[in-house]
């Protein structure tokens, strides 16, 4: 008895703790000048888009059976035998993770929160998911690729080419985990296979897409070196921190009307040098932003004070 009663306890606190985190970062999201948002695979998971477990086994039954899957970040890897089996892999994993609709409206609230803010997005995630939610494109910088994008693998020239067309057919036309030979994609140019337009290795194609995303990012920063921004981190992982979370932290650091927010299952940490100006949510991340929306239409409507 007594355990339960210390447990719950312990949940009560928490839960106090997290309304009180809540209400600080609505606070800082209301008051902030511009908003840079970085995003990570966390978002993406938070928003439905689980690699393992029930929606794996459901939507890759048959590949499961015949390889031995366990989930779609290590199935992505295997060294299949011919470009029939891989492409029949990756039509399936591209279409299911990048051209249907996220399973939760994740993006939509993101999006309701910070469209009238001058905010900026940079994300490590390459399921185009800010795009099919409504974010403009200017506002936008994928680092990492596309899914919804081919290149030369080799590569011997910088172009990317939108795939949709071709992956649906290959979700359509696959039999027995094999696509048809004449769908197996190679390169205009040189004849060469194609490949994803992923940051996998030196070979990825920065097109000139990329490179304009990447200077509107880098003058969006410039512009707000000052004032009172706030760094938001939706889920980006222990991974690469070197491309959104670190930066993120100079900038805080070196601004003194800098706030830094961290939101993520489990990761959510802040470094002690700015610790002051920051706010860590360790929790779902949809979650987060339903509370968040929560909390600005109470305060809309003037109810804040039941
Ligand atoms: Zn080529």
């Amino acid at each position: 008895m007594q355990t339960k009663a210390r447990s719950k306890e312990v949940s009560t606190t928490r839960s106090e703790a997290y309304e009180q985190q809540i209400e600080r970062l609505g606070k800082a999201m209301g008051e902030a000048d511009a908003i840079a948002v970085g995003a990570g695979a966390g978002l993406s998971t938070a928003a439905g888009f689980e690699y393992s477990g029930e929606r794996f086994e459901r939507l890759f039954g048959d590949f499961i059976e015949r390889y031995g899957f366990t989930d779609m970040y290590s199935a992505g890897f295997y060294p299949f035998a011919t470009a029939e089996e891989r492409w029949a892999y990756w039509s399936r994993h591209i279409w299911y993770n990048r051209y249907v609709p996220a399973p939760k409206d994740t993006y939509k609230k993101l999006l309701g929160l910070v469209k009238d803010k001058d905010f900026f997005v940079i994300t490590t995630n390459v399921d185009h998911q800010f795009q099919l939610a409504g974010f403009p494109k200017d506002r936008l910088f994928y680092t990492q690729g596309d899914y919804g994008l081919w290149q030369c693998s080799v590569p011997c020239h910088d172009a990317t080419y939108d795939n949709q067309e071709v992956v649906r057919r290959m979700v359509a036309e696959q039999r027995d985990l094999r696509v048809p030979s004449d769908l197996v994609p190679h390169c205009p140019v040189c004849g060469e296979p194609m490949s994803m337009n992923l940051r996998a290795d030196d070979t990825f194609v920065e097109d000139a897409g990329w490179h304009e995303a990447g200077g509107r990012y880098v003058a969006w920063l410039d512009a707000h070196q000052t004032g009172r921004v706030l760094y938001l981190d939706l889920g980006i992982g222990a991974n690469t921190p070197s491309i959104i979370k670190y930066p993120f932290w100079r900038r805080v650091h070196a601004n003194p009307h800098a706030t830094y927010a961290c939101v993520n299952l489990g990761e959510a940490y802040v470094p002690p040098e700015i610790r002051e100006r920051s706010i860590a949510i360790d929790a779902d991340i949809d979650r987060v932003l339903g509370d968040l929306v929560g909390l600005r239409s109470e305060s809309s409507e003037g109810g804040r004070h039941a």
